[in-house]
C-alpha cells in the first residue's frame, strides 16, 4: 500500500503525467478511419513539428523509444553500413547493441561516462573517413543513465566541416521538451523520441522526425523493416490517417502537451528545467556528494545522476526512500548499478515539487546513515527563492 497523498515519480521518464493530459486521454476511442481522426490527426503531424522545430515529416509510432531507435535505423541504413556511435552512458550502449543485432557495423567512441560527447572525436573519425564509408553518426542528445548532455549542434559541425556525408541521427527521448532542441537548424537527419519523458505523456508513443535528406537515403536503404516502414506512413499520413490502428488515446493526451508547451512558451519551458537542475546540483554539493556529470558545460537539464558515497548502496538507500517517503528515484544502469542515483526533474514539475523531492532525498541519505552534510534543501530554496525575486522584480 502506498499510503496517502501523491506518489513521487522522480525518476528520469515515464514522468507525471498532468491531470490535464489523463483528462485529454480518457475521451472516447474514435474510429481511426473516420473523419473527425483524420481532421484531428493531420492537425497534431502539423504542430508537433513545433517541438521538433522540424519542417520534414514527424513520424509517429505506437512504440517506446526503443521502437523508434529501430525505426531510424532500419528505415535509413542497409546491412553492413557503418555507422559511428559514441559512448556517452547505457542509453547509448543499447542503441549500439541494437546496431549490432540488426547487421549493422558500429564504430562505439569510448568515454567514462561522466561527460557528453566530445565532438573532436567525432570530426576526427570522419577527416580520417575519407572514402566516406561511414553512412550514419549516432548520438544521444540527454543521456539518462548519467545527466550529461551532449552539444547536437556541434557535432553537426564536425560533419559539414568535415564535408562528410553521414547522416546524423540523435536520441532526444528525454531532452525533448525539457532541453532546446533545433531539428533543422542544427542539421539533424532523424531525431528519436518518446512520449514518456519531457512530454509527459504515458509511455507508448514513438517519434521519428526526418529530414529530406533521410528521407531519401531511406528509398534506397536495404535493411528490412514492415511494421516502422516510413515509406508506409506517408501516404496515408498526409490526409490524417495511419497504415494500422495509432494509439488514439495517447494521440489526444499528445494534442494536449504541445498545448500546454506552448501556453507556458517552450524557452519558458527549457528555462524552468534548467533552474531546477541548477537547484538540484546545488543541493547535491551541499550533501557534499559528487553528480555523475563532471562537464559543467554538459549538465542535463532533466535529470541529475548523483554518485553513492564509496561502501554505500544506492539501490538500498532508494529503496528506503521509496518505503518510507512513497517516492521513486532513479536506479544506477549497468555499471553504474548500485553506485549512483538518479533524479528525474523533468516534465510536469515545479519549485515545490523539487523542494519535496530534494527533501525526501535528504531525509534518506540520514536514515540510509549516507555520510553527507545537511542543507541540500535549503541551498536550493535559496537558489530558487532568489530566482523567483529577480524573475518578478
Ligand atoms: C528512456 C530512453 C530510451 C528508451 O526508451 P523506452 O521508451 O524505454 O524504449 C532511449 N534513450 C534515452 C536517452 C532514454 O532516456
Amino acid at each position: 500500500m502506498p499510503g496517502p497523498g501523491r506518489h513521487f515519480l522522480q525518476i528520469p521518464g515515464p514522468t507525471n503525467v498532468p491531470d490535464r493530459i489523463l483528462r485529454a486521454i480518457e475521451r472516447p476511442t474514435i474510429d481511426h478511419r473516420g473523419a473527425e481522426f483524420g481532421e484531428f490527426a493531420l492537425k497534431l503531424l502539423s504542430s508537433i513539428k513545433t517541438v521538433f522545430k522540424c519542417s520534414g515529416p514527424v513520424f509517429i509510432y505506437p512504440a517506446s523509444g526503443t521502437g523508434a531507435w529501430e525505426a531510424a535505423l532500419t528505415n535509413a541504413l542497409s546491412p553492413g553500413d557503418k555507422v559511428l556511435m559514441y559512448e556517452t552512458g547505457h542509453f547509448a550502449s543499447q542503441w549500439k547493441t541494437m546496431a549490432d543485432r540488426l547487421g549493422l557495423a558500429p564504430t562505439f567512441i569510448a568515454s567514462d561516462w561522466r561527460s557528453g560527447v566530445d565532438p573532436e572525436r567525432i570530426r576526427d573519425h570522419l577527416a580520417r573517413d575519407t572514402a566516406h564509408a561511414i553512412e550514419a553518426v549516432c548520438v544521444v542528445h540527454c543521456e539518462t543513465s548519467t545527466g550529461c548532455n551532449s552539444l547536437v549542434s556541434d557535432v553537426a559541425d564536425a560533419i559539414v566541416d568535415t564535408a562528410h556525408p553521414a547522416l546524423l541521427m540523435v536520441d532526444v527521448v528525454s531532452s525533448l521538451a525539457a532541453a532546446d532542441f533545433r531539428q533543422d537548424e542544427w542539421r539533424v537527419d532523424i531525431a528519436v523520441s518518446g512520449s514518456q519523458k519531457g512530454l509527459m505523456l504515458p509511455p507508448g508513443l514513438g517519434f521519428n522526425a526526418v529530414s529530406e535528406k533521410a528521407l531519401e537515403a531511406s528509398k534506397s536503404a536495404r535493411l528490412p523493416r514492415s511494421f516502422f516502414s516510413w515509406g508506409e506512413m506517408v501516404a496515408p499520413n498526409a490526409s490524417g490517417y495511419f497504415p494500422y490502428t495509432p494509439a488514439t488515446n495517447l494521440l489526444y493526451g499528445l494534442a494536449e502537451a504541445i498545448d500546454m508547451l506552448h501556453e507556458e512558451g517552450l524557452d519558458a519551458v527549457f528555462a524552468r528545467h534548467a533552474r531546477h537542475s541548477e537547484a538540484t546540483r546545488r543541493a547535491v554539493a551541499a550533501w557534499g556528494l559528487e553528480t555523475v556529470c563532471q562537464n559543467r558545460e554538459h549538465y542535463a537539464n532533466s535529470l541529475t545522476g548523483v554518485m553513492m558515497p564509496e561502501g554505500h548502496s544506492a539501490d538500498a538507500f532508494r529503496k528506503l526512500v521509496a518505503e518510507t517517503f512513497n517516492m521513486s528515484l532513479g536506479n544506477g544502469l549497468a555499471k553504474l548499478a548500485d553506485r549512483a542515483f538518479r533524479i528525474g526533474h523533468l516534465g510536469d514539475f515545479n519549485d515545490l515539487m523539487l523542494a519535496g523531492t530534494l527533501s525526501g532525498v535528504e531525509m534518506g541519505l540520514e536514515l540510509a546513515g549516507v555520510p553527507h552534510r545537511r542543507g541540500g534543501v535549503q541551498a536550493a530554496l535559496d537558489y530558487m527563492s532568489a530566482g523567483s525575486q529577480s524573475a518578478a522584480a
